[in-house]
């Protein structure tokens, strides 16, 4: 996976900037990422939930994730409500090594720019494993990592 963009590399770190409707970087590489995951990916085949523009070394808000019904990318996302319930769980990260466990609320709220959607905002909620996914990708553009939530767990299977 060393196409990804590996930590330290300061652009994980970084504040992503708004996607404006004229940004080129935006649609050049979100038809990258779309064409290389192509249409028969899926997270069962291969592993991808999710990428955060900044892993592809593009200091941008927006990343790609599986929403349940497909890959979409999330423009200027944000997160505007979720619950006091929070699930922790393992993750893993496409710039880090290892897995790490992370509390994710286990509900959120949220809005976006749906490239799935025809560049239409969206407002919808998200559970469970989604929402986590979304929570991870939204981390990445406001330069936090899940090493951040705490130790390295040293896991030998992937469940
Ligand atoms: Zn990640």
């Amino acid at each position: 996976m060393s196409k990804f963009i590996q930590f330290p590399d300061p652009i994980l770190r970084q504040k992503t900037e708004l996607v404006v409707s004229s940004d080129k970087r935006f649609t050049e590489s979100a038809a990258d990422i779309m064409s290389f995951l192509g249409e028969s990916f899926h997270p069962d085949k291969n592993g991808i939930l999710g990428i955060a523009a900044n892993q592809i070394g593009i200091s941008s808000s927006y990343f790609l994730f599986w929403d349940g019904d497909g890959y979409d990318i999330a423009i200027n996302p944000k997160i505007n409500k979720q619950s006091n319930e929070i699930e922790t769980d393992i993750e893993a990260c496409l710039s880090l090594d290892g897995y790490y466990l992370v509390g994710r609320p286990s509900k959120i709220e949220v809005s976006y720019i749906s490239y799935k959607s025809s560049y239409k905002q969206k407002v919808t909620s998200f559970e469970g494993l989604t929402a986590r996914v979304f929570c991870h990708e939204y981390d990445h553009l406001n330069g936090k990592l899940i090493s951040d939530y705490g130790d390295r767990k040293e896991i030998s299977r992937i469940l």
